[in-house]
């Protein structure tokens, strides 16, 4: 049997149609931006495999860094105990966000940084005895699939079945100028019920990758820390570099209270999830009651190998060629938006760092159903490229050590497809 038969009898596959969809393309090996089928194939990861990686595939230095960390320990309770490799990534990744963030919570996975993110904050306002229990986010929001980060996230039909079991949450439109001051008065009125705001700052991935201005976004953010709503920065998608500088809280002035990490905290090596906050959350939680406890921890909290991902790939991360090598993404990505905007099939083009999104032109539907991402999605895959559209949506965020080569070769098969699909 194959192991497209075998993986058919067995597998059951996330957002995959059943009935309908394309069989699962057997991928055997990895390297750089390259992923190889059996038959030695590359298929060029220009969606970093679900945008967690940043650094390619099967790095030989996380590899050596996780290996020696497996055979030293590979997990221990993290009730009770604790681990050098737990405490070093905390330190080092607290030294470069926001100073205000002092404390670290480990967990599996971006749904999971979220749910502790959006339990830190009710709990807070209950541990003081305040009836802050709502909760504010925006239109076409994408913080997980688990129940909490999915009531967080906007309605959509990925919601559909359970909506009616998630708790009900404030959606606000996207700031922009013309908007700014009434988003405002509206999180004013609901001050005195609101525990926290949470948001995807700067781009909106899930949504389509749609973009929004830093300096609104800052204003919103002034206005949440005035009004005392705790602001918790969902940069799941958009840390580790992906918007051009560390994080893309680092584009505004005002610090989050709260930081959710998962997706390149292990460079894409493996499941890791990350909930960073200030002082004042922790203190709330500081006390001799029992009851003021934060009741939240995973079997696997703080995985030492996890940990050892995360600080190889910190190392990757600082080095001066990654922010050389995002630095030459962007432009490449700015100078190819400019060539194709005024083609006829494009309706819009935006770009946040590495992340190039470019609108179709379609006559039927838009949505993540549409024919025409299908089309799309088989046609660069025959050419060798891995994108993912988001219905009309087709974007690129590679890995950052993508070659100048492989980033052109992409390119040229979006322009290709522009005058053929
Ligand atoms: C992917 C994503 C999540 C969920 O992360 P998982 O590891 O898939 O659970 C949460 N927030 C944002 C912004 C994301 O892009």
């Amino acid at each position: 049997m194959s192991l497209v038969e075998r993986d058919l009898k067995v597998i059951w596959h996330p957002y995959t149609q059943m009935k309908t969809a394309l069989p699962p393309i057997p991928i055997v090996r990895g390297e750089g931006a390259c992923l190889y089928d059996e038959d030695g194939k590359c298929y060029i990861d220009a969606v970093s495999s679900w945008w967690v990686n940043i650094h390619g595939h099967a790095h030989p230095y996380i590899a050596q860094k996780v290996a020696e960390q497996l055979i030293k320990l590979e997990h221990v309770i993290f009730a009770g105990f604790t681990h050098p490799t737990a405490i070093e990534l905390a330190e080092r990744l607290l030294n470069i966000l926001p100073s205000n963030q002092q404390k670290a919570f480990y967990s599996d996975n971006g749904s999971t940084a979220v749910e502790v993110a959006i339990k830190m904050c009710l709990q807070y306002w209950h541990n003081q005895g305040k009836q802050r229990t709502k909760i504010l986010a925006f239109k076409n929001a994408y913080h997980g699939d688990t129940f909490g980060a999915m009531a967080v996230s906007g309605r959509s039909a990925f919601t559909a079945a359970f909506d009616s079991l998630l708790f009900e949450v404030e959606f606000i439109d996207l700031p922009d100028p013309s908007n700014i001051e009434n988003l405002k008065s509206q999180i004013s009125n609901l001050k005195s019920e609101l525990a926290c705001f949470i948001f995807e700052p700067l781009v909106q991935g899930a949504a389509g990758m749609l973009m929004y201005e830093a300096e609104y976004l800052d204003q919103l953010m002034s206005h949440c820390r005035k009004e005392e709503v705790l602001l918790i920065a969902d940069e799941v998608f958009t840390g580790f570099g992906r918007t051009g500088k560390p994080f893309a809280c680092d584009h505004v002035s005002t610090p989050p209270d709260i930081m959710c990490f998962s997706k390149g905290l292990t460079g894409g090596t493996m499941a890791f999830g990350l909930t960073t906050c200030t002082q004042q959350i922790f203190d709330a939680f500081l006390s001799d009651d029992r009851l003021k406890t934060l009741f939240h921890g995973h079997s696997y909290t703080a995985n030492p190998v996890a940990c050892s991902a995360g600080l190889a790939s910190l190392d990757l991360f600082l080095e001066p060629s990654t922010k050389e090598n995002i630095n030459r993404i962007a432009t490449g990505h700015r100078q190819f938006a400019l060539k194709i905007k005024d083609h006829p099939r494009i309706r819009t083009t935006r770009q946040t760092g590495t992340i190039l999104a470019m609108e179709w032109e379609t006559a039927s539907d838009t949505s993540y159903f549409s024919t025409l991402r299908d089309t799309l999605y088989k046609y660069f895959l025959d050419a060798g490229v891995i994108l993912r559209p988001l219905g009309n949506i087709v974007y690129i965020l590679p890995p950052y050590c993508i070659t100048d080569e492989q980033l052109s070769y992409i390119y040229s098969k979006i322009e290709s497809a522009l005058d053929e699909v």
